[in-house]
């Protein structure tokens, strides 16, 4: 492999000085948490890498998302790399959910502890990847108009990083402020004695809005889905998990690899009818006073397949709304009634409900009432105009296949990947896509990713992939791409899984429905990240079960899949 000095690739302008051809090993887009740990792995590997990164810092959605009351809603005790133990002891975080500006500023030591910075090119997009067969590298498009050739690109790109397009209609003419979550300004934004619209109430719009309402002379809330939302009951780090960590660190870090969400719990094995309503509603409660998403798994074990139990915990979750929200009209149109509890994100809050018992701010139900419009002073709808000075779009993320379908990506024999995934995205693992060799997607499509706590899935997936090309390099491979087999075998066990639970019935970003014209598939893997670990594990014992792994002069071929039979496919028995 080549070893290169990474920063000569700045002035690399297409072609000459290269060794052997290439600029770098890798090519890692995206300097988040996963594309830091990427980088961190190659260097340590000693392969050449060359990150490349769109905002002027590392962070990710970390950087670009600032709005103020974001924090996580994983606790910092699991939120928090676990590949490096001198950072874990270096580090501790201040609360049981970090601000946006700790979660930064942390990524930031990563960063400087590592001397990762001296290997991204900031303010950099790529543009387009083009997949060269003769030579098995790819050539990374820049914005700049230059370009950089590696082995291996590595897209650390997010699941949640690209903004959906606006789709209300008279916007640009709005004559105040527009501000988006997703892309909030540096400087601190003043909602003082202003009349401030937010649309949105996912995640995003739910933590702002108790904060502008804090600020702002009236704000109005125009709601089209109410999301099922529970206190986050921010404050410490958990004592109890600080302690397990305390006693055995290895342990519990192993207990969250092994878990189905990536944070350890007791899974509950009783099914929601074997209780008494006495005990199904204890188990609310207590999942409800732990402020965990986590805990959420600890109430029924039936609760994402059988209505009726999934219905107990939406119908008190309910009652919480209508005890908190003084308007009953106004409690009433808060309350989520369409679609089952999970199916959509959860949401974790900090005073939401309470937020629309103040005079000064008010919902509007735009299921209802439609915004028919954005005019230069405020929003049309319900016939009425509500004059605003700011505008705040929490309208969400062309989520999972949003940065990955930005690219201009083309593969073998100019097969684009828009083409490949125009009826949804087809991975192997939700790690490659046919036709892409030598092209990695951390925490993509058909991997636990957004349904899990990302740094862990995250850390699976880096580990794997570095290992994969330890293992390539090791043994004289050039390329490696999933059979076409391996993927059909995998999106069907994917949506197979989906099928058996009740995700995949609501309109949520999860299937896309959130994206005018958008395929829509349950895009994440709900096998759980310990189930799923242990397929990736069983593909590499099994020798790469799945992939074509081919040398340098493309002829060496050795094929994981033994003889094309969709059985050959790792499929986990216990995720059935
Ligand atoms: P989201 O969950 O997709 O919510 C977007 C909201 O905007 C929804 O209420 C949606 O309504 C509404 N909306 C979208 N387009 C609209 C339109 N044209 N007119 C009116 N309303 C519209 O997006 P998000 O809140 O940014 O959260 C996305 C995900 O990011 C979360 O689920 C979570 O995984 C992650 N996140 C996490 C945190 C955290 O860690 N605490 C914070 C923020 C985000 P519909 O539901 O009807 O589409």
């Amino acid at each position: 492999m080549a070893e290169r000095d990474a920063d000569t690739f700045d002035n690399f302008e297409g072609g000459a000085g290269t060794v052997d051809g290439v600029d770098a090993d890798v090519v890692v887009v995206g300097a988040g948490f996963a594309g830091l740990f990427m980088l961190a792995r190659m260097r340590e590997l000693g392969f050449s890498a060359i990150g490349i990164e769109a905002a002027p810092e590392v962070g990710g959605t970390w950087f670009w998302n600032r709005y103020p009351g974001l924090r996580c809603d994983i606790p910092t005790t699991d939120y928090t790399f676990s590949w490096d133990p001198d950072l874990e002891r270096d580090w501790s975080w201040s609360e049981k959910f970090a601000t946006q500006p700790e979660i930064l500023r942390y990524l930031q030591h990563v960063a400087d502890r590592h001397d990762l910075r001296r290997d991204i090119r900031f303010s950099t997009h790529v543009t387009a990847l083009r997949w060269d067969e003769m030579k098995a590298t790819w050539t990374v498009s820049l914005n700049q108009g230059t370009a950089v050739r590696a082995r291996f690109v590595v897209m650390a790109t997010g699941a949640l990083s690209v903004p959906k397009d606006v789709d209300i209609e008279g916007l640009s003419e709005f004559g105040g402020r527009v501000l988006s979550t997703s892309r909030w300004p540096e400087e601190p934004v003043d909602f003082t004695g202003r009349r401030v619209a937010v649309i949105g109430t996912g995640s995003s719009g739910i933590q702002v809005i108790p904060i502008i309402a804090d600020q702002a002379a009236e704000l109005t809330v125009f709601q089209r889905t109410p999301a099922f939302s529970l206190p986050a009951r921010n404050g410490a780090p958990p004592a109890y998990r600080m302690r397990m960590l305390a006693e055995d660190r290895e342990g519990y870090r192993d207990a969250a690899r092994r878990s189905s969400g990536g944070v350890p719990i007791d899974p509950p094995t009783d099914r929601a009818a074997t209780l008494t309503e006495e005990e199904q509603l204890a188990r609310c409660e207590a999942a409800w006073q732990a402020g965990e998403i986590a805990a959420l798994n600890t109430i029924f074990a039936d609760y994402l397949t059988d209505e009726a139990a999934n219905e107990v915990i939406a119908d008190f979750l309910r009652s919480k709304i209508r005890a908190t929200v003084t308007d009953p009209a106004t409690a009433e149109a808060l309350t989520p009634r369409d679609f089952p509890f999970m199916a959509k994100r959860p949401c974790f809050d900090t005073g939401y409900y309470e937020t629309f018992n103040r005079p000064n701010v008010r919902l509007v139900d735009i299921r209802r009432q439609p915004i028919a419009r954005v005019h230069p002073r405020g929003i049309e709808t319900g016939g009425d105009l509500v004059e605003v000075d700011d505008v705040v779009l929490a309208t969400g993320y062309d989520a999972m296949t949003g940065a990955l379908l930005a690219v201009d990506l083309h593969g073998r024999e100019g097969r684009t990947l828009r083409e490949e995934w125009a009826h949804g995205p087809r991975t192997y693992l939700g790690l490659m896509a046919e036709g892409f060799p030598n092209l990695f997607m951390i925490t993509g499509p058909g991997s636990p990713s957004v349904l899990s706590n990302m740094v862990v899935a995250i850390e699976q997936h880096v580990t794997w992939v570095a290992r994969c090309l330890h293992d390539l390099r090791a043994q004289g491979f050039a390329s490696i791409e999933p059979t076409a087999t391996a993927v059909d075998g995998w999106v069907q066990h994917v949506n197979d899984c989906a099928d058996l639970t009740l995700l995949p019935s609501a309109d949520s970003w999860y299937v896309g429905a959130n994206v005018p014209g958008k395929p829509r598939v349950f895009m994440p893997y709900v096998g759980g990240v310990g189930v799923y670990r242990d397929t990736c594990e069983e593909v590499v014992e099994r020798g790469y079960l799945g992939f074509r792994l081919a040398g340098p002069d493309r002829t060496q071929c050795h094929d994981g899949v033994v003889n094309g039979s969709p059985r050959d496919v790792a499929i986990p028995a216990a995720a059935y």
